[in-house]
């Protein structure tokens, strides 16, 4: 049988993965990477994916997009090149792209594959991403939740009881989810998060800071300033992971008649998280709630394990650390450790690991419409699937013959 790939469809990259007599293998690319960028671009007429996508969009604003992943499941056309195309078309490229790399480490065709989606999203973002699967010519077997496959890297091989708190902070999306680990049993407890926050919020909110600063503020901005600015910014975010200032030099960013405008301008870690920290407490709403629901205090977890990009910048750990009382587990790999568990997932349903069972939660509330345009719920958040229920409605009105019967996801009434 051909091996079934497990994917981390990522906001700003991607990774595939498979088990190999039971360890993880993330495969490496065709550029010679572990991750590639989930960017594509349209140039003359031929799609480019990843780190040759990203190399050329400050050429090519109009012709390349990325965070695609942001816009998946809405029916919002989205224009590259000229040409509209659905998000899931566009998503549909980069599995392609994930799969012919997966392809040719094997050595075989894959024809079928596991993929991962924050726990937050809902049946319509699920819905597409399967599609974008299908359009990639890939069989998804399973959708499973991000911060669950995380779980399933970290719990590998390892006889442990633990209650796990994952935070996922990526580049478009966040999570917070509560699992129990034990015996080989992972159990959801609960999860919660912002599928519209993530570090490309903290790119636009630094983006915005520089606007306003000299020689900025009086230059029009057009798409190819404003991608060089975004790269640059992205950098500077980068390098203030690990340093305490850096400087953003972008040399003949314009010209007026006084000549080339360059822009400079040196940044310290402590004004960036000043100008980042409403992002970050942001978050908070979510790992609150994933307490609650599972009530749970924060002595009650015994790991906290962080993934996602935007998990290594200082100031988001340190909060974490605050809210949880604990440090993060540090041998994990923000970046890879959800491929791994989507690869772990696929050796489950190729039957070949055994003894690991998953429990997963419905992330939203399903219910069904009722008189007056109100959801009643049916399903509560947080319930372990697969679930039933079973509620009795009477009819509106009198002699009515037949109902629409109206499914309904989320929390507002
Ligand atoms: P992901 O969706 O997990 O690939 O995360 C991507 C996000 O993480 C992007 O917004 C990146 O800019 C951000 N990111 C990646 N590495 C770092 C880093 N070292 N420091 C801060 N942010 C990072």
């Amino acid at each position: 049988m051909s091996k079934i790939i497990g994917i981390d469809l990522g906001t700003t990259n991607s990774v595939v993965s498979i088990l190999e007599n039971g360890e993880p293998t993330v495969i490496t690319n065709q550029e010679g990477d572990r991750t590639t960028p989930s960017i594509v671009a349209l140039k003359n007429d031929e799609y480019l994916v990843g780190k040759l996508a990203k190399n050329q969009r400050i050429l090519n604003s109009e012709g390349t997009i990325s965070s695609i992943k942001r816009k998946i499941g809405t029916r919002e056309e989205v224009l590259l090149g000229g040409k509209s195309h659905l998000s899931e078309e566009i998503s549909a490229k980069i599995l392609q792209k994930l799969k012919r790399d997966a392809e040719s480490y094997l050595g075989t065709q894959v024809t079928k594959a596991v993929i991962t989606v924050p726990a937050y999203f809902n049946n319509e973002q699920r819905e597409a991403t399967k599609k974008a699967g299908e359009i990639a010519g890939l069989e998804v077997l399973r959708i499973i939740n991000e911060p669950t496959a995380a779980a399933l890297a970290y719990g590998l091989n390892k006889n442990i009881s633990e209650t796990v708190f994952c935070f996922d902070f990526g580049g478009g999306t966040m999570d917070a989810s509560i699992l129990e680990i034990s015996d080989g049993v992972f159990e959801v407890k609960s999860t919660s998060g912002d599928t519209k926050l993530g570090g490309d919020d903290i790119d636009q909110e630094l983006y915005n800071f520089m606007l306003q600063q000299e020689p900025l503020n009086g230059l029009s901005i057009d798409n190819q300033i404003k991608a060089r600015l975004m790269e640059a910014i992205e950098k500077a975010k980068l390098e203030l992971s690990s340093a305490m200032t850096t400087s953003i030099n972008i040399p003949f960013l314009s010209a007026n008649e006084n000549g080339p405008i360059h822009f400079e301008f040196s940044l310290t870690r402590s004004k960036f998280e000043e100008i980042i920290l409403p992002w970050v407490m942001k978050t908070k709403k979510s790992v609150d709630q994933a307490l609650s629901d599972a009530q749970l205090m924060p002595k009650d977890i015994d790991e906290v394990i962080l993934i996602g990009g935007s998990t290594r910048i200082p100031l988001v750990q340190q909060k974490i650390k605050e809210w949880l009382g604990k440090e993060p587990c540090k041998n994990v790999n923000p970046d890879e450790v959800v491929a791994i568990g989507a690869a772990i997932q696929a050796s489950i349903l190729a039957g070949e690991t055994e003894d690991i069972v998953l429990l997963d939660v419905t992330p939203l509330t399903l219910g069904v419409e009722t008189l007056g345009g109100r959801m009643t719920a049916m399903i509560n958040r947080n319930s372990t699937v697969t679930t039933s229920v079973t509620e009795v409605f009477i009819t509106a009105r009198d002699l009515q013959t037949s109902v629409e019967v109206n499914i309904l996801q989320g929390e507002r009434p």
